[in-house]
């Protein structure tokens, strides 16, 4: 059985998704201590808690010690079954992490999976659902995977209540996949949406960010969505040859609309400048399905904490899969493509 610190590298709740996911396909039992030790309210929250269960469910796993505030658990994984599965976090807690943790298993598990999802489907510090749909499964897609999602309802914090349903067929061997080049920018997409709040926070939102990406081939959108409680999110989408890449900002009591956009804008700004494919994000999320398929390599920013954190949970379930490489800005993993 791994023992493993939960407190490595950014000690949150990303340890704990990665190694449950790769305890799962690699069928290796591991003994978690210290679980999200570097945050201010450690242990296991309900987004936390949803995943280990939701998780249990998919590969018929025991657990011990997985309840609320639990700073050390235990999981022994058995057998992966695709089927219809059903994981609600139950607060506004992010729902597209507990679909991360569930994902690397039931990909590689042969045969249809649906999966309903309730809880966050936007919130700060996770990937958000247009992300999900627009930047990380179309590479899945290209790595041969079949995986598609529909969003049923956003679910903002705090109130929660979003809903998006997978539908996914698992079992095909992933190809390898290498992202050396952005290419041209052929559209960018910038839309903002609300959610119980006026709708002119959106279009100040849209009117800020068009002009700060005035230069770009920008097509403007705003919407009124319906979800349980108040939310406003404005997406910056980058269509390039190669890869599309989301940017997400997120609406905050007392930030003003143009605020929001400005930060958002200085991140697209920032992402255009250092000219590679991958974004700090997608980075720490690729490694997973690259490491369980035919590899690959990509270049990307100066690597977030969260990048190489997983670079060194992947490395305790698979040793030696990734390599980081020109100071991390490449990631090569597995046997590099040509
Ligand atoms: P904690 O660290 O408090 O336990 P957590 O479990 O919610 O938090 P993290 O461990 O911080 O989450 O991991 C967050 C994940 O969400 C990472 O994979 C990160 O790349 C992703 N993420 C965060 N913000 C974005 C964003 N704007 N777009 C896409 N992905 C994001």
């Amino acid at each position: 059985m791994l023992t493993i610190d939960g407190a490595m590298g950014e000690g949150g709740g990303q340890v704990l998704r990665t190694s449950l996911a790769l305890s799962a396909v690699t069928g290796t039992p591991f003994r978690i201590e210290g679980i999200r030790a570097k945050r201010k309210r450690p242990g296991l929250l309900r987004q936390h808690l949803t995943a280990v269960r939701a998780i249990a469910e998919v590969c018929g796993g025991r657990v011990s010690g997985d309840n609320l505030g639990s700073c050390a658990l235990t999981f022994e994984p058995g057998q992966t079954q695709h089927g219809d599965y059903h994981f609600a976090v139950g607060t506004a807690g992010s729902a597209t992490l507990v679909f991360q943790t569930v994902l690397p298993p039931l990909l590689m598990a042969e045969g249809r999976s649906q999966l309903v999802l309730e809880g966050g489907t936007h919130n700060p510090m996770a990937p958000p659902f247009d992300f999900i749909a627009q930047t990380f499964l179309p590479l899945l897609h290209r790595m041969g995977a079949s995986v598609s999602a529909e969003l049923k309802r956003p679910g903002f914090y705090p109130a929660g209540g979003g809903r998006f349903q997978v539908d996914m067929v698992g079992g095909s061997p992933l190809a390898g996949l290498s992202l050396l080049e952005r290419g041209d920018i052929e559209r960018v997409d910038i839309k903002a949406v609300v959610s119980q709040i006026p709708e002119r926070v959106a279009e100040r939102e849209m009117k800020a960010l068009a002009g700060q990406l005035a230069d770009l081939p920008i097509r403007v959108d705003t919407a009124r969505v319906e979800s349980a409680g108040p939310g406003n999110v404005a997406t910056v989408t980058v269509r390039a040859a190669h890869i599309t890449e989301t940017f997400t900002g997120f609406g905050e009591h007392g930030v003003r609309a143009e605020k929001v956009a400005h930060r958002l804008a200085g991140e697209v700004r920032k992402y255009l400048t250092a000219d590679v494919p991958v974004d700090e994000h997608l980075a720490d999320q690729l490694l997973i399905p690259l490491a369980l398929g035919g590899g690959g390599q990509f270049r990307t920013t100066e690597p977030s904490l969260h990048t190489r954190t997983n670079v060194e949970v992947i490395g305790l379930f698979m040793p030696g899969r990734v390599m980081l490489d020109e100071g991390g800005t490449r990631i090569c993993v597995g046997r590099a493509l040509q």
